[in-house]
């Protein structure tokens, strides 16, 4: 731990809480009837520390995205370092800054091959709007102005933006805002737990693939710019799709010439035990997003990788592609973005994911699978799910008929001591890459 102990006087935070604050993604009438938000005040390693004491494991990773664990004080020096030098400067008017470029040459050689530029936002929601307009300006450049059609899947989650809800396929999130906008379809999630349960899983994978295909041929190949999918999708309920499903899709999407996009914003910098998801699987997306990881949340940045063709195209034809946000490089993020990506290295922690503690929270996970609650255990790399089912043998889930046991098992789990989330009747985990098997068994024990 570095920072010196401060002292706060929570009950006075949460009176403020209630008083001023509206919390992101929250209902509103629940917090109201809890007194105010948990007021987290510090954290190290893979805990947190709420105002009233409570030292809590960080299943989680913050929201999925503190991969180095908490307390790092050489994010903090960079942070500062450059903060003294040049806080602020634009990408905008033909300018960077010395951060900005050394933070997109590392993030090139970590993408590899033909994913050769990346372009700078502030959150995740953002890097998929750039995806939107992006991907829509390359295909008026290339002359096919009537590619604009994004293909997606339900249950994905894409962010909290127009585009990024549109983009993403939570139901609960259209409702809000009348969405999605027009010229986004979406098809089945690749769910073996869900929609092919009981299925083969070869079947069930060519049935999910065959859905995209069907849905190009109804919307017509030459209206569909994109197909984009989070290469494990997190907020949906950590779905894994089936083994070959991705090299499918890569291959529908090439048959039809549409851009493949991967959203990496919880898979990439080492979750799935790779720099990004989609390596994991091994297929070439032509655009990737990715945020959360780069800084491991300590401030808030995001990137889109860009293949090379794509560029070419920019290059070639020409003319402003008018987007960007103030913050879009901002070099304070970008410095503390290229030292975290240096104790990722340094610490071999995608090694260590991929070799290590993955297999060890796979493992430690399938001890629940003869408990009478659990359905199923999976995960990958350090991402995983515990499906809570009504009857064991099934996948019928208490929400069906009795509400959701989902949140009162995670709200059972922060009690003991582990903040973990509850999608729907499963308890996801996500816990930093520094996670060591002690914490691992803490966690499963705990859910246990
Ligand atoms: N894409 C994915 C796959 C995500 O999981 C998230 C956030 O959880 C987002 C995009 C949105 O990122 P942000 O909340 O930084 O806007």
């Amino acid at each position: 731990m570095n920072a010196p102990i401060r002292n706060h006087d929570v009950a006075e935070l949460k009176r403020l809480d209630l008083a001023h604050h509206l919390p992101a993604q929250a209902d509103h009438k629940v917090i109201a009837e809890l007194g105010g938000s948990r007021i987290v005040t510090r954290a190290d390693g893979c805990y947190i520390t709420d105002g009233d004491g409570h030292r809590i494991l960080d299943g989680m990773a913050g929201l999925w995205c503190v991969n180095v664990g908490y307390g790092r004080k050489e994010l903090a020096d960079a942070a500062y370092e450059q903060m003294l030098e040049l806080p602020y400067y634009n990408t905008f008017f033909k300018t960077a800054t010395p951060p900005t470029v050394k933070l997109a040459a590392k993030i090139a050689e970590k993408m590899g091959g033909h994913l050769t530029h990346v372009f700078f936002n502030s959150s995740g929601s953002e890097a998929n709007d750039t995806v939107f307009r992006l991907v829509r300006h390359y295909w008026k450049l290339k002359g096919q102005p009537n590619r604009t059609v994004f293909i997606s899947r339900w249950n994905a989650y894409h962010g909290s933006t127009v585009a990024g809800v549109s983009l993403g396929g939570m139901k609960h999130m259209h409702v809000q805002g009348d969405l999605p906008i027009p010229g986004v379809e979406h098809v089945m999630q690749p769910y073996p737990f869900g929609e092919g349960f009981g299925e083969d899983p070869a079947a069930f994978r060519d049935r999910a693939v065959k859905e995209i295909e069907d849905k190009i041929l109804e919307v017509g190949p030459e209206n569909v710019a994109a197909f984009i999918g989070e290469p494990v999708q997190g907020a949906g309920g950590v779905i894994i799709p089936p083994d070959g499903y991705w090299p499918a899709v890569e291959a529908v999407c090439r048959k039809y010439g549409i851009l493949l996009v991967c959203d990496e914003v919880i898979c990439g910098f080492g979750r799935l035990g790779q720099w990004f998801g989609h390596q994991h699987y091994g297929i070439k997306p032509d655009l990737i997003a990715m945020a959360k990881g780069l800084s491991s949340g300590y401030l808030p940045i995001s990137a889109v990788g860009v293949a090379d063709h794509i560029v070419a195209e920019l290059r070639e034809k020409g003319g402003d592609f008018i987007h960007g946000f103030t913050y879009s490089g901002h070099p304070t993020c970008a410095a503390v973005a290229l030292k975290n990506i240096e104790i990722i290295e340094r610490e071999d922690l995608i090694t260590r994911t991929r070799e290590d503690t993955g297999p060890y929270l796979a493992k430690a996970l399938a001890r629940l699978n003869d408990h009478p609650l659990v359905g199923e255990t999976r995960s990958l790399g350090l991402i995983g799910a515990v499906e809570i089912v009504r009857e064991k043998g099934t996948n019928h889930r208490f929400l069906d008929k009795e509400g959701e046991a989902g949140p009162i098992v995670r709200d059972i789990c922060i009690r003991n001591g582990l903040m973990v989330r509850a999608i729907r009747d499963s308890i996801v985990c996500c816990p930093p890459l520094i996670v060591s098997h002690a914490e691992i068994d803490e966690l499963v024990g705990i859910i246990e």
